[in-house]
């Protein structure tokens, strides 16, 4: 049995101020048995909420981070700099990040390689464009995505990492792919990690959707057998709807 993980992407929104805030009113809330919460907050409001979160149940995720250790990268985070602050899950590759800042397949995979040896649970996001999904290539594209990404990792390694498949013409659009839709995609991606790492690593790592996620939507993809959860931009921001989309994936 796969526990459902939702994990909220708040991507460049809240202040410290803010986020402090969110997380006095989510963190009684978020109670529910069997789903695991997660907050991808940007990094500096890590802090303040490690220090509102403790305690509850709500763990503490980061959008990104560089593969290297330390050294001259200005601007950049390192994943111990993560560690110490309490982060325990990171963002990679998220499609804003692919087409915004130059990440590639190669530089994913890195970060994939770097996050689980500090220990981080890496959140691998995938998926197709507009136009690849006319052209009909949504399959290869994802097929690529994942391959790369997890090149070069030993079975027991890729059996904790998380995916999000999120078609980006979903993603803030309020465009969301239909549950069988996306649960055909993930199956598939199940299916390219069965081939390279066999079929009980498979069965045992989550995939999320993501794109458009909302509490009126969540419960048509939980209700996917490959679905394991949902990775939310826009209706993460506000505590309420955040618990409510924590109860739909505990419906699961
Ligand atoms: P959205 O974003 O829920 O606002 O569509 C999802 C994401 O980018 O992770």
């Amino acid at each position: 049995m796969r526990t459902p993980i939702l994990a909220g992407n708040w991507k460049m929104f809240k202040t410290i101020q803010e986020a402090r805030q969110f997380a006095r009113e989510a963190r009684a809330g978020a109670t529910a048995d069997g789903v695991q919460k997660v907050i991808c907050a940007p990094f500096t409001a890590l802090s303040a909420l490690a220090e509102e979160l403790q305690g509850s149940q709500i763990a503490l995720g980061a959008q990104n981070m560089h593969f290297a250790e330390q050294g001259a990268y200005t601007g950049e985070i390192s994943p111990a700099m993560l560690v110490e602050i309490g982060v325990k899950y990171v963002i990679l590759g998220h499609s804003e990040r692919r087409q915004y800042f130059n990440e590639t397949d190669e530089s994913v995979n890195q970060k994939v390689h770097a996050a689980i040896k500090h220990g981080l649970v890496p959140i691998i996001c995938v998926g197709e464009s507009l136009e690849q999904r006319e052209a009909g290539e949504t399959e290869a594209v994802v097929r690529r995505q994942t391959e790369a990404a997890l090149s070069g990792l030993e079975a027991s390694q890729v059996r904790d990492v998380i995916i999000a498949y999120e078609p980006i013409w979903a993603i803030g659009t309020g465009k969301s792919s239909s549950a069988e839709e996306a649960n055909e995609t993930i199956a598939i991606i199940r299916q390219v990690i069965a081939a390279f790492f066999g079929h009980q690593t498979a069965e045992q790592v989550r995939i999320q959707y993501g794109g458009s996620v909302k509490p009126e939507n969540i419960e048509s993809y939980m209700a996917q057998p490959d679905i394991d959860g949902a990775l939310v931009g826009g209706a993460s921001l506000v505590a309420d709807s955040f618990l409510q989309l924590v109860a739909g994936a505990a419906q699961k």
